[in-house]
C-alpha cells in the first residue's frame, strides 16, 4: 500500500461506528499532499503490523463505545498490550500521536482512547503529537480538523528525528517542502474540546487541497432584506468571504441496475457482531398514560425456540430500518421511485483516484435498491462537511451551491454547526432546503455511514420467565422546527411503536390461552456483550439500585431474578436491596407500580419513589428528584457502601441525571465519612475502580 519516494507512517483507526475510520481515511487522502504516505489498516488486523518492530511514527484514531470501552475491533489489540508480564521499555522505541473520539455525554469520555494512551506511555511509548479527544457531543470537526492540520508538522520532525537516529539525515526534503507552506505549529497545542483552543488556524495551511472561491465570481443567495442566517441564508461576513471549501472527495462507488430476481441478503450478514436472532414480539404494553410527557413501551421477545443467552443487566441489540416514507420519498428525490424493487449491483469504480477504495461492508454487494435505503445506511445521519462539499456537485442553483459550499466551508465552521449540527439536520431536510440538489444514489452510499443497531437493556431475569426477553423504551419524538418542517419520531423506536401498534389493542380472538398475542411481528436481535452491570456473585451483598424514568429496566430483571432465587434458595442469606425511582407524575408515568410486589414478597426491601412534576400541599416539599431521596437516605447508602462492601447501580437515559447521582453520594461519603469532598471523590474512584459503583447510562 506505500510508495517508496514518500515517507511512511503506520496509521491505524479502532472504529464502532465507522467514524475513526472516516477520520482515518481523511488523514491517509490528506497525506499524499505533505509528501507522506500512510500505511493504513483497522487496528484489529493485527497481521498487518507490528508495533513490536515499527519504526516509523503511528498515528492513532480510535473512538469509544459502551461505558468508556474501546471499540469492539479494539479489543484484542487492548487486551495484546494489557498483559501485565510486558516491560515497561516495552514499546520504547515507538513514537505515536492519537486521536481519541467520544462524546461527553456519556460517562467516561473518551476513556477507550484514553486507556490505549494511557497504556502506551506505561510500554515506554513517545508521544510525537499531543493527543486531541474530540467530542461528538459538540462536533467532533471542532478538535479533528485542528488536529490533522497540525499532525503533518509533527509528523515532520518525528520522520526527520527518526532519520538522524538512523544516522541518514539526508532528505525529507520531500516532506519539508510541503509541510513548509504551513507556518503553524499547532502540534504543541493541547487539543481538547475546549472553546478557546478552537480558534481555526491560518488559511494557508491546507492550500494544496482547498479551493478559493472569490465572492464576485458567484450569485449571493442572500436577499438583502434577511439580517439572520439559517440553513439557507447567510449574512456577511460568512456571505462576502472567499472561502476555503475542502478537496472534492473522490468518488469510488458505482451502482448498476440488473434485470434479474432474487432474494435480499438475510439481516445477519449486516452484522458483524455474531449471531442474530429473528424472534417474535409476543406482547406489547404502552406503560404510560396517554395524557404522559414522554410514551414508554415494553415488550416481550419469545427466545424460546434461540440459543439466546442473557443475564439480567445485559443489553443486546435490534436490527430496526429506516422510516419507510422517508426511503419512499428519498428515492422519489433520487428519481427511482419506480426502480425500488430492482437489484442493484454496488462495486467500486475502475477509475477511482480513492486509494485502497473498497465496497463499504455494510453494503451488499446485491440487493434491491429499497434494500439498501431502508436497512443499510443511516439516512438520518447528520451529513458531513465531505458530504455536503460533494453534494455541491449535483447543486444546479448557483445560490443554493453558495450555500452549501459555505456550510463546508472554514469561514462557515459556526454556521455548520449552528444550522446543521445542532439543529440535527438530515439528508432529507437538506434535499428539502436545497431543492436543486440530486445527489446520485452512488453518493449516497459514499456517504451516508451504516444504519446501526440500537441497543436496549433487558428488563427481564431468565431465572423468572424462561424462554422470554423483556425490554423497555420510550418512543423518542422530535419535533418540527424551522430546519426540519416535519416532526418525526427515532428510528428504532418509531419503527417498534408502529410495528406492535395492533398488539397494544388486540381484540379477543388474536390472544392465546396466556393472553399473548398470534399476531406476532418478528424482528431480529443480537447480544451485546456487556460489562460488569449485572447482579453481585455474593446475594448476600446489599446493594442500591438508582433508575429514574426507563432506567428502571434492568432493575426490573434484577428483582425478579432475586424473587425466584429466594424461592429456590430458601437457606441462603440475602443481602438488602434499595431501589430509588423517580418520574414526572405518579398517575402518568410511575412504570411499575407492581413495584409493591417485590416489596411484599421480601425480593425488594426499601423503595424510595419521587415524583418530579407533582405539585405538594405538604408544609415541607417531598423531593423531586432521585439524588434528593437519596441525600435523605444519606446514613443509609454510606453504611451500605462503607460498611457493608455493598454495590451500587445507576441507569437510565441522561447522563446530567448520572453526575447529579454521583454528586449526592460525594456529598453523602463526606458528611458521613467527616472526610473532606477530595477523600469522597478518592472513594468514589476506588468504588467504580473495584467495580462495586456501577453506571449504565446512555442518551
Ligand atoms: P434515533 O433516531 O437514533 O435518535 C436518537 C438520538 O439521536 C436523539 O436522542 C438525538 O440525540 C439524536 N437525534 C437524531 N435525530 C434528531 C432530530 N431530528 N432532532 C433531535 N435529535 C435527534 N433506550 C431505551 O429507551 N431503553 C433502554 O433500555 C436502553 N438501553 C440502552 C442500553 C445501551 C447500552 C445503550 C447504548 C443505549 C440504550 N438505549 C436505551 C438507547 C437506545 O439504544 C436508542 O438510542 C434509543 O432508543 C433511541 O433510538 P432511536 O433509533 O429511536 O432514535
Amino acid at each position: 500500500m506505500c510508495c517508496e519516494s514518500k515517507r511512511r507512517f503506520l496509521l491505524l483507526y479502532a472504529t464502532q461506528k465507522g467514524q475513526a475510520k472516516a477520520i482515518a481515511e481523511e488523514i491517509w487522502q490528506q497525506a499524499g499532499a505533505h509528501g507522506l504516505e500512510a500505511d493504513m489498516h483497522c487496528i484489529s488486523e493485527m497481521d498487518k503490523y507490528n508495533l513490536e518492530t515499527e519504526k516509523d511514527p503511528v498515528v492513532i484514531v480510535i473512538s469509544t463505545t459502551g461505558t468508556g470501552d474501546p471499540p469492539d475491533t479494539a479489543r484484542k489489540f487492548v487486551k495484546k498490550i494489557q498483559d501485565k508480564t510486558l516491560p515497561p521499555d516495552h514499546f520504547a522505541h515507538l513514537q505515536y500521536g492519537l486521536l481519541g473520539l467520544g462524546d461527553s455525554e456519556y460517562m467516561f469520555f473518551c476513556n477507550g482512547g484514553m486507556t490505549v494512551d494511557r497504556r502506551l506511555q506505561e510500554l515506554g511509548a513517545q508521544h510525537f503529537y499531543d493527543t486531541g479527544l474530540a467530542d461528538d457531543c459538540v462536533g467532533l470537526e471542532l478538535v479533528v480538523d485542528p488536529w490533522i492540520d497540525g499532525l503533518w508538522l509533527a509528523l515532520k520532525e518525528a520522520l526527520q528525528l527518526q532519520k538522524e537516529k538512523e544516522g541518514m539525515n539526508s532528505a525529507v526534503d520531500a516532506v519539508s517542502s510541503s509541510i513548509s507552506t504551513a507556518p503553524h505549529a499547532v502540534h504543541e497545542l493541547k487539543l481538547s474540546s475546549e472553546v478557546q483552543n478552537l480558534k481555526l488556524e491560518d488559511e494557508g495551511a491546507r492550500a494544496s487541497d482547498t479551493l478559493s472561491q472569490k465572492l464576485d465570481d458567484i450569485n449571493l443567495v442572500t436577499p438583502a432584506r434577511d439580517t439572520e442566517p439559517s440553513l439557507v441564508h447567510s449574512v456577511p461576513p460568512v456571505a462576502q468571504s472567499a472561502l476555503n471549501i475542502p478537496a472534492l472527495p473522490p468518488e469510488y462507488i458505482e451502482v448498476e441496475f440488473q434485470d434479474t430476481q432474487g432474494e435480499n441478503p438475510h439481516l445477519s450478514s449486516l452484522i458483524s457482531e455474531g449471531t442474530t436472532f429473528e424472534v417474535p414480539v409476543i406482547k406489547a404494553v404502552q406503560l404510560t398514560r396517554e395524557d404522559a410527557i414522554k410514551t414508554a413501551l415494553l415488550l416481550e421477545l419469545d427466545i424460546a425456540d434461540t440459543t439466546f443467552e442473557y443475564q439480567p443487566g445485559d443489553a443486546f441489540c435490534v436490527i430496526c430500518p429506516n422510516n419507510v416514507s422517508e426511503v419512499e420519498e428519498l428515492l422519489h428525490i433520487l428519481g427511482l421511485s419506480e426502480k425500488g424493487d430492482d437489484f442493484v449491483c454496488v462495486k467500486v469504480k475502475q477509475d477511482t483516484k480513492k486509494k485502497g477504495a473498497s465496497r463499504p461492508q455494510h453494503i451488499p454487494e446485491r440487493s434491491t435498491l429499497k434494500f439498501i435505503l431502508a436497512w443499510c445506511l443511516e439516512i438520518r445521519a447528520i451529513p458531513k462537511k465531505a458530504f455536503l462539499r460533494a453534494l455541491v456537485e449535483c447543486t444546479s442553483d448557483a445560490g443554493e451551491k453558495r450555500r452549501l459550499q459555505e456550510l463546508c466551508s472554514r469561514q462557515g465552521a459556526s454556521d455548520y454547526t449552528r444550522f446543521i449540527r445542532d439543529s440535527n439536520v438530515c439528508l432529507l431536510d437538506l434535499l428539502h432546503a436545497f431543492p436543486s440538489c440530486r445527489p446520485s444514489l452512488s453518493l449516497l452510499i459514499e456517504h451516508l455511514p451504516k444504519l446501526q443497531a440500537r441497543s436496549y437493556s433487558v428488563s427481564s431475569s431468565n431465572l423468572y420467565q424462561p424462554g422470554s426477553l423483556r425490554f423497555v423504551f420510550n418512543v423518542v419524538e422530535f419535533p418540527a422546527s424551522p430546519s426540519r418542517p416535519v416532526s418525526r419520531k427515532g428510528v428504532c423506536t418509531g419503527w417498534l411503536a408502529e410495528l406492535v401498534a395492533p398488539l397494544l389493542h388486540p381484540n379477543k380472538n388474536s390472544l392465546d390461552t396466556k393472553g399473548k398475542s398470534s399476531l406476532a411481528e418478528k424482528i431480529s436481535i443480537f447480544p451485546r456483550p456487556n460489562n460488569a452491570f449485572h447482579l453481585p456473585a455474593d446475594p448476600s451483598v446489599p446493594f442500591i439500585m438508582v433508575g429514574p424514568g426507563t432506567g428502571i429496566s434492568p432493575f426490573i430483571g434484577f428483582l425478579q431474578h432475586r424473587q425466584k432465587l429466594r424461592e429456590q434458595h430458601t437457606d441462603w442469606e440475602f443481602g438488602e436491596t434499595w431501589l430509588f425511582f423517580g418520574c414526572r407524575h405518579r398517575d402518568r408515568d410511575y412504570l411499575f407500580k407492581q413495584l409493591q410486589c417485590f416489596l411484599e414478597n421480601g425480593a425488594l426491601t426499601h423503595l424510595k419513589v419521587c415524583f418530579s412534576r407533582d405539585s405538594s400541599t405538604a408544609e415541607v416539599a417531598p423531593p423531586k428528584y432521585v439524588q434528593d431521596v437519596l441525600r435523605l437516605c444519606a446514613k443509609e447508602v454510606a453504611r451500605v457502601l462503607l460498611k457493608e462492601r455493598g454495590y451500587f447501580y445507576i441507569c437510565g437515559d441522561k447522563k446530567h441525571m448520572a453526575d447529579d447521582v454521583s454528586d449526592a453520594v460525594v456529598d453523602i461519603l463526606s458528611m458521613e465519612m467527616e472526610a473532606d469532598k477530595l477523600e469522597a471523590m478518592k472513594i468514589l474512584a476506588m468504588l467504580r475502580e473495584t467495580k462495586r459503583y456501577l453506571q449504565d447510562v446512555w442518551s
